[in-house]
């Protein structure tokens, strides 16, 4: 299944690509994130808030900018032990790669309330494992259900799940006119497809081709059925 975490997929643990490293230094404005200092190209390092030996996920989201001698301090100290250490808030560290908190398009009630949940994951040291991601989004859902901004889709899309609804800001800020506004709802339908918005499918893709080429090209034999099952529903809801 295709992550909506990180644009690294399928990359063994220790290797972080080059351009995932560049990324994170560069939102990290080149600065240790633990004791503030700047850094120089041979001190930098990635670290993983919740140590990889705490089965932290190897993940965008779990990275953030470390100097050499606090990755070496750190070493498998759990996060919340390491800020009390160091005087840091946990709260006031960056989120990497996460398609809601980064994504400037979204309300920010949103965007905070996710945040919110990655701060208490990281805090808890629960953000982690196999399930990482799908611990994250069924609490973004337990928490967005009462929200305002969760109240007014209701009532616009009254007949749509809650996993589906939830999806609607993404969708909104990714879709460029209606028929590719329907195409994602059923993508969103499916935890298969749902987790290509976002991650593969963004605010530059073409989102009907996109679709119709993993559908013709992917390997994964449940994810090619489930966006045929997508596109099928998709050309029903385009008739209406
Ligand atoms: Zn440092």
């Amino acid at each position: 299944m295709q992550d909506r975490f990180t644009h690294k997929n399928k990359v063994g643990r220790h290797r972080i690509p080059w351009k995932v490293r560049k990324e994170v230094y560069a939102r990290d404005n080149f600065t240790c994130q633990y004791c503030g200092k700047k850094i120089s190209r041979d001190e930098i390092t990635v670290d993983h808030l919740i140590p990889l030996a705490e089965n932290g996920t190897d993940e965008m989201i779990n990275y953030v900018t470390s100097c050499l001698a606090c990755n070496q301090l750190k070493g498998s100290m759990p996060l919340r032990d390491f800020a009390r250490t160091m005087n840091f808030q946990i709260e006031n560290l960056p989120v990497h790669g996460d398609p809601v908190t980064n994504n400037p398009l979204l309300p920010i009630q949103i965007r905070l309330l996710r945040r919110k949940i990655i701060e208490k994951g990281r805090l808890e040291g629960t953000l982690k494992g196999t399930r990482a991601q799908y611990k994250l989004e069924k609490e973004f859902r337990r928490a967005f259900w009462n929200t305002p901004e969760s109240l007014s889709l209701q009532a616009i899309f009254p007949n749509l799940p809650g996993q589906v609804r939830i999806m609607i800001p993404e969708i909104q800020a990714i879709a460029k006119n209606k028929r590719e506004f329907l195409l994602l709802v059923e993508l969103a339908k499916s935890a298969n497809t749902r987790n290509l918005i976002g991650s593969v499918i963004t605010t530059e893709s073409d989102v009907e081709q996109v679709v119709m080429n993993i559908a013709r090209k992917t390997n994964d034999k449940a994810l090619r059925l489930r966006l045929e099952q997508a596109l099928k529903r998709w050309q029903s809801a385009l008739m209406k």
